[in-house]
């Protein structure tokens, strides 16, 4: 889809541009094939072709290619139904066979999985650490650890397709540098390059908001749905926009530091320089700093606060009421803003939104436009925690369905 539409705009650009060749359109759709069976778990023919406005013999050519690369196979329906004729094929993702590697960097956790082909997680290696942020050695080694452990793992003839990181920061449009993360201190960092050096092959680099949105779209609480927001719970609070179905980037790659929006100028001091940022009144910080918390962050804790509010502890309960409201305040703006159908709450947000509901909808009820929430559904996100890692195995897995049979033969 993306090739085409840039296409379009260079076709816009230059007046005139050569029409594809035959081979072209042979790669998109042995690409839009492959990731339609990537999407949709195991699919027979005549759905394929239905659902691809494609006649039965161009389906059933390519399921033949991808089949031969190795990365699909075909077989029997388990429920052939009762209908005349001979049933339609099945065409499955080869997931042991075919997968990418997706690592996701948080503030004290760092995660690596092997993801096939169809995107289950096949294995994982997670490390946490309460005790704060991880330095960028010490997490270059970490993944480069989990990477070779994963890889060794997995069966001989399996083959890793792409690799790509989620990190709680700011990066650069072109996927490679990290420009500043708030949360973790790191700044102006060659991360991507550094990671692909140091986990031998190359690494793509996205902001864990933006992934975690990608995830939630393909295969979780936001599927269907062509404008969503998805908001990320850490310590800090990340953000990723879907507006017409695709990815809203800006101009630097860096849009949706939603968790930097000003709400109270008049606030205290955010990590990123400015004052009453979104993610001080509603970031893990904010909820843990009322009296008896100890000052500890970390889910266990925002699950320790909502829970000592939910039996009553009259603190616990005040400093929940006050995240809540902050939370519908911003959610609400987001709301008028973009003009959503759906907001997913993920990370420590599947926590504290369940337990703030009723403020948050009521706030948005007093807030935002008629228009905007009439039809807007509020839900938390179904990856859970995994969300950007799930997103960050989409985009690993992007130069595949780019060109299948080039990606597998070499
Ligand atoms: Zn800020």
């Amino acid at each position: 889809m993306d090739a085409r539409d840039t296409a379009e705009r260079n076709g816009d650009r230059e007046g005139m541009r050569a029409a594809p060749t035959q081979e072209d359109i042979r790669r998109q759709n042995l690409g839009a094939l492959l990731r339609r069976v990537h999407i949709l778990g195991p699919v027979s023919r005549a759905q394929l072709t239905a659902g691809m406005g494609l006649n039965r013999s161009t389906i059933g050519a390519l399921t033949t290619d991808l089949t031969e690369a190795g990365l699909v196979l075909e077989e029997q329906p388990r429920d052939p139904g009762g209908g005349r004729g001979r049933p339609s094929l099945v065409v499955r993702a080869r997931s042991q066979r075919v997968y990418v590697l997706a690592f996701g960097v948080g503030v004290d956790r760092l995660v690596a999985a092997r993801v096939g082909l169809g995107g289950a997680i096949l294995d994982r290696r997670e490390i946490q650490r309460p005790g704060g942020p991880f330095g960028v050695d010490e997490t270059l080694e970490r993944l480069a650890e989990f990477a070779a452990a994963l890889s060794e793992a997995a069966a001989p003839e399996a083959r890793c397709v792409g690799a790509a990181a989620a990190v709680p920061a700011m990066v650069a449009r072109d996927g490679g540098e990290l420009r500043y993360g708030p949360n973790i201190g790191w700044r102006a960092e060659p991360f991507g390059a550094r990671l692909s050096a140091a986990a031998g092959r190359e690494v793509v680099i996205g902001n864990d908001g933006d992934l975690g949105a990608l995830g939630e779209h393909t295969r979780g609480a936001a599927v269907g749905y062509d404008d969503a927001v998805y908001i990320h719970g850490d310590v800090g609070i990340g953000g990723g926009i879907i507006a017409g179905g695709r990815p809203l980037t800006g101009a630097d790659g860096c849009a949706a530091e939603i968790g930097h929006m000003v709400v109270n100028p008049d606030g205290r001091p955010c990590p990123c320089g400015s004052y009453g940022c979104w993610e001080t009144e509603i970031g893990e910080a904010a909820l843990l700093r009322g009296p008896g918390r100890g000052g500890t962050l970390g889910r266990d804790a925002v699950h320790a606060a909502v829970d000592a509010a939910s039996r009553g502890d009259k603190d616990a309960e005040e400093t929940l009421r006050t995240v809540g409201d902050w939370l519908g305040i911003g959610v609400a703006n987001l709301v008028n803003l973009l003009n959503p159908r759906i907001v997913v709450f993920g990370g420590t947000l599947r926590i504290v939104y369940p337990a703030t509901a009723a403020q948050v909808r009521s706030r948005i009820n007093r807030t935002a436009l008629a228009t905007h929430r009439e039809h807007l559904r509020l839900r938390t996100a179904v990856l859970g925690d995994d969300a950007p890692l799930h997103g960050a195995a989409e985009l690993a897995f992007t130069g595949l369905f780019d060109n299948p049979l080039e990606f597998t033969s070499s």
